[in-house]
């Protein structure tokens, strides 16, 4: 079972992409905390960028993580944000991918053709740690592409089979109304996810 449904109850209510000065954040996993906790929000998913070949201490990452649980009152889940690569891969280490509670994926740079990019995504989906596409859409947005409604109706049915959570994400403004719509008919599940830079961004 995904870590995510324990906390189904808060899916809106929590800020479930965040990262932290362990890579482009400007604060700590403790000043993230100390201030969703003034605000009230309830849950924080640290959602720190990785990459196959790492610049930073994964453990002393997720340690600070653990210490955090310890001291607030909040719901804290370790978490990592990999990019798709063009052969439908993850760019993430495998064990990582493993050990965190809430892994999500994200298209960043990527070529810009619609082929490549449904083969990957749909390869992706059968991921079975994935648990939210993140900033969904914001890459096609960017390079002006479009998803067919046929083939978007086909990866939000696998997305409700894996259990995999679509991202409403207010930073990118994605996914658009179109996407909002058919992911509700086919019952997939919405998070609340702001990709927050800065503790100064978090918001109720
Ligand atoms: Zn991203
Ligand atoms: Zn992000």
């Amino acid at each position: 079972m995904k870590v995510w449904k324990k906390y189904e109850e808060y899916l809106m209510k929590g800020e479930w992409h965040v990262h932290t000065n362990y890579t482009d954040g400007r604060n700590s996993v403790d000043e993230l905390c100390k201030k969703a906790q003034n605000i009230g929000i309830p849950l924080i998913a640290f959602t720190e960028h990785v990459r196959k070949d790492l610049k930073y201490d994964f453990s002393s990452f997720l340690n600070d993580i653990d210490r955090a649980k310890e001291e607030y009152e909040l719901i804290l889940l370790s978490g990592c944000e990999a990019k798709v690569l063009p052969n439908g891969e993850l760019d993430v280490n495998p064990d990582i991918l493993k050990e965190v509670e809430y892994p999500i994926f994200a298209f960043h740079a990527f070529p810009k053709s619609l082929d490549i990019y449904l083969d990957s995504l749909k390869q992706v989906l059968k991921n079975k740690y994935v648990c939210t596409w993140a900033h969904p859409g914001a890459f096609l947005k960017k390079e002006g592409l479009e998803l067919p409604e046929k083939e978007l109706k086909t990866i939000f049915t696998l997305m409700n089979k894996k259990d995999i959570l679509l991202e409403i994400n207010k930073k990118y403004e994605v996914p658009k109304k179109k996407w909002k719509e058919i992911a509700n008919e086919h019952n997939v599940q919405f998070v609340r996810g702001n990709d927050i830079h800065s503790k100064y961004k978090l918001k109720m």
